[in-house]
């Protein structure tokens, strides 16, 4: 203990192995509470159209309230959640939460807007994905068009056969797919021309990579001729300066999301968001964006 440990030195505290295994045992029982106790909830961020500014999509972001642990990030409990096995559930009511809030959105006139929500690699393999969206989507009276489905490279690339096949069913349903970090993982360039997908999204390590001189610039280049190339729709993630727009406007991006436009955004933040930053007063604030 600390006396033991003499003068001139300084000894920390150190969990020992039973705190950290009970500190543990105590965060999955309250993430595994979470759901009945109703402490999730969505944040959105927008995507917004390179060539007019236009809010055209909201990407929902699921956050984790919880009394003691605070504000809680998907990064610390959605992988935790899948290896619990408990991720399903908890993405059904992303769902369900996310063509919800569209729904009012449609209500209030922005009939144009879509949502977007990310899946995991258990909820796109494993549970009855099909049934869930299409529920939601019935309950909620939307169009298949109004939901894109995120799905990142590395989950398609654990099973690429029956991912192509769970993709398919979807693709039925008319919801629109979408790979998210686009190049990060490692897929093979093949699959894109089988993965019944609308979009990819660029990730943010490359759009940062941009304005900094490193190959960020050619990277995005690259990726975004190739999007063109296949007819596919494409999206920067993780936009936050004006030269990382510039650039991708000039490139020929489709939709941008990133700080620079909007944090995600709580739903009274989203609103106010859809309200008043539409393209008039952005082009007015910012001239120099060139977004007319
Ligand atoms: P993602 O789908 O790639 O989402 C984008 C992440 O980048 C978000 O982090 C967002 O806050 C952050 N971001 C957006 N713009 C910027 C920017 O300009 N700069 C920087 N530095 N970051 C930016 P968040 O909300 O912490 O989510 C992290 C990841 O957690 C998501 O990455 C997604 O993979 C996962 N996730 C979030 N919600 C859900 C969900 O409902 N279900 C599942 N399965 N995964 C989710
Ligand atoms: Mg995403
Ligand atoms: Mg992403
Ligand atoms: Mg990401």
């Amino acid at each position: 203990d600390a006396k033991s440990a003499g003068i001139g030195k300084l000894r920390f505290y150190q969990p020992s192995l039973k705190d950290k295994m009970q500190e543990r045992i105590a965060f999955e029982s309250a993430l595994k509470e979470a759901l009945t106790k109703q402490e999730f909830f969505l944040c959105y961020q927008p995507q917004v159209s390179a060539s007019n500014g236009n809010t055209i999509c909201l990407e929902a972001l699921i956050r984790w309230q919880h009394p003691q642990y605070g504000l809680v990030m998907p990064d610390r409990f959605i992988q935790l959640a899948e290896t619990m096995g408990i991720i399903a559930p908890i993405g059904a009511w992303v769902i369900n939460a996310a063509c919800a809030q569209l729904a009012r959105w449609h209500a209030m006139g922005f009939s144009d807007l879509r949502v977007a929500v990310n899946l995991s690699a258990q909820q796109l393999l494993v549970s009855e994905l099909e049934q869930t969206v299409s529920e939601a989507l019935q309950t909620y009276h939307l169009e298949g068009k109004d939901l894109e489905l995120e799905i990142t490279e590395s989950v398609l690339m654990q099973d690429p056969e029956r991912a192509i096949e769970r993709l398919g069913a979807l693709q039925k349903l008319g919801v629109r797919l979408s790979i998210d970090d686009f190049g990060t993982g490692y897929s093979s360039l093949g699959y894109l021309r089988v993965l019944p997908v609308n979009s990819l999204k660029l990730d943010r390590s490359f759009v940062w990579d941009m304005d900094k001189g490193g190959k960020g610039l050619e990277i995005c280049a690259t990726a975004i001729g190739l999007a063109k190339k296949l007819d596919l729709e494409i999206v920067a993630e993780g936009v936050e300066t004006k030269e990382q727009l510039a650039q991708l406007r000039h490139l020929g991006c489709d939709l941008l999301q990133g700080y620079l436009f909007a944090k995600p955004l709580t739903v009274d933040a989203a609103d106010t968001f859809l309200e008043n930053v539409h393209m008039p007063w952005l082009a007015a604030a910012h001239p120099d964006l060139g977004l007319h």
